[in-house]
Parts: structure tokens; C-alpha cells; sequence
């Protein structure tokens, strides 16, 4: 077992949080059983750092052609997504725990099906060329998100048996 997936397991005293029931000994073993998930959603995640981007770049205003800095939005949308200049302000609001992976299909199910919406209603707010953008952030971040790991503040502490900041 990774290392890891045993400090959350610890963290969270092998209960599961999305059905708040133990997580067996053979659960543990069995890598099919339980999974790493996270919060916020990866949806969310995206959508927040997208909105902020948007705003640092001076182009937020994507709805009326009028407003926008064109200029601006050209810088924006060839400049490659610089995951290293966003790992913080991701992963500080991001927090790790073990699930049962059955639990969690039931509960991607709803998930699923309102991320899909949200993303066709972001689609046909943009311009096509700044959608390639956002597909391009939206597939670094996922591959990044699974396999950047860390602790929340407060999960390091229950570890360590020290208060957290
Ligand atoms: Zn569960």
C-alpha cells in the first residue's frame, strides 16, 4: 500500500467519509476496494482557478465582445498553462481522504451529470479559442490532481499529534 494512502487512512481512522463505515483490513489490502478522492470536486477546482485566471489576465468580462481587452485576450490565450505558477493556490484549498470506491461511483453518478451541464453552459459562454484554453488547463489539472498528493494542515497534525495552524 502506498505510503500515502496510509496516512490518510490514519487521518480519518480508516472510516470512510462518504458512508462513515470502517474500512476493513481486506479493504485496505485490496487496492479495487478503496480509492483517493478529493474536495473540492475537480469541477469546481477548475472552474474557480479559470475565473481567476481570467480575472488576472484583465479578460473576466468574457460575455460582451465590447468590453474585452483583445490584446489582452490574445497574451492569455498563447501563453501555455503554467501548472508550477498554480500548484499552491490549487492544492491549498484541496483536501485528500480514502473512500470506498463503491461509495464514490454512486456519488460521481450525481456529480457527473451537473459537471457536464456546467461545462456545456461555460462552453457556449466563450469564444472557441478561449474553450481550447480552458480544455487545456482542465487536462493538465486532472492529471495533476491524481497524482499530487498532500496533507491539509490539520491531517498533518492529527498525525503528528500537533495543533494545527
Ligand atoms: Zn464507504
Amino acid at each position: 500500500m502506498p505510503e500515502f494512502r496510509l496516512l490518510l487512512l490514519t487521518t480519518q481512522k480508516r472510516v470512510c467519509t462518504l458512508c462513515h463505515t470502517r474500512i476493513t483490513a481486506s479493504q485496505i489490502e485490496e487496492t479495487s476496494a478503496i480509492q483517493i478522492d478529493h474536495n473540492p470536486r475537480i469541477h469546481t477546482i477548475k472552474v474557480e482557478l479559470w475565473d481567476s485566471l481570467l480575472k488576472e489576465a484583465g479578460i473576466l468580462n468574457i460575455q460582451s465582445d465590447a468590453d474585452l481587452d483583445k490584446e489582452a485576450l490574445n497574451a492569455f490565450i498563447q501563453s501555455p498553462f503554467d501548472w508550477e505558477k498554480c500548484k499552491f493556490r490549487v492544492l491549498s484549498k484541496t483536501r485528500y481522504f480514502i473512500v470506498h470506491i463503491d461509495c464514490n461511483k454512486q456519488d460521481a453518478q450525481v456529480v457527473k451529470a451537473v459537471s457536464a451541464k456546467e461545462r456545456k453552459i461555460l462552453k457556449n459562454s466563450m469564444l472557441p479559442a478561449l474553450y481550447n484554453k480552458y480544455l487545456e488547463m482542465s487536462k493538465i489539472l486532472t492529471k495533476k490532481l491524481r497524482s499530487t498528493y498532500k496533507l491539509s494542515s490539520d491531517q498533518y497534525a492529527s498525525i503528528f499529534n500537533i495543533k494545527s495552524s
